[in-house]
């Protein structure tokens, strides 16, 4: 069988983490997620980790050069053989265009590109409970899914982070809207949309149908 190469496209707040974990459960995949690994090196305050933090802080995206370096580390050998799900990555035409680049490069090409579909104001409602585990990036909600310790390595520290705020989500949806929706019709035909404002099982569902109804 193949590898799988995924791709998640959507807002803040649109399901994408909850659903990345049940799809990498399910096939097996490497999670390629730009916003973790940057919170990861803001906390270890590395040099990425430094350069980064003003812009997540913001709510702003991240240069694009620095993401693209990020991603061609993230691209090793081993997660090409085992198949990976891309989460938050690409952001922008430029990073769309540089990971065609560098996916042709290295022989390989996207199976499937999700695009989870929701409003602003159901956004906003999702993130205002959403809760993260700082050792392991699970994420929990103060009501559909409360925090509970997760792993033997986990330290039971669950935060909100600092960039959920209802005025940052905001902001963030703005710059979806700007920088990442022309990234919809760059993909064009090859995108599948999903409705996010259904369940997550709903959801998990429509995912595994369509990745194992055109798996090659
Ligand atoms: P969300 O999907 O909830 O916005 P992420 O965890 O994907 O959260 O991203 C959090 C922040 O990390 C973004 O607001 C942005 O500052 C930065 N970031 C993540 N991925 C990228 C990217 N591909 N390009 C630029 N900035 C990024």
């Amino acid at each position: 069988m193949s590898p799988l190469y995924l791709l998640f496209l959507g807002p803040a707040g649109s399901g994408k983490g909850t659903q990345a974990e049940k799809i990498l459960e399910t096939f097996g995949l490497c999670h390629l997620s730009t916003g973790d690994i940057l919170r990861g090196a803001i906390r270890k305050e590395t040099l990425l980790g430094k350069k980064a933090e003003s812009y997540v802080e913001a709510g702003d995206l991240v240069p694009d050069s620095l993401i693209i370096d990020l991603i061609k580390e993230t691209l090793t050998p081993d997660r090409i053989e085992k198949g990976f799900l891309f989460d938050g990555f690409p952001r922008t035409l430029e990073q769309g265009e540089k990971l065609k680049e560098l996916l042709l490069d290295l022989g390989i090409s996207l199976t499937h590109i999700f695009y989870f579909d929701i409003s602003l104001e159901k956004t906003i409602s999702r993130i205002a409970g959403r809760r993260i585990c700082v050792d392991c990036n699970k994420i929990y909600h103060i009501d559909y899914n409360p925090p509970k310790t997760c792993g033997e390595d986990c330290s039971g520290n669950f935060i909100q982070r600092s960039d959920d705020t209802e005025e940052k989500v905001r902001h963030r949806y703005d710059v979806f809207e700007e920088q990442t929706v022309p990234l919809l019709s760059f993909y064009g035909e090859d995108l599948l949309s999903i409705d996010a404002d259904l369940t997550p099982d709903e959801i998990h569902r429509e995912l595994c149908l369509a990745i194992e109804g055109t798996k090659v």
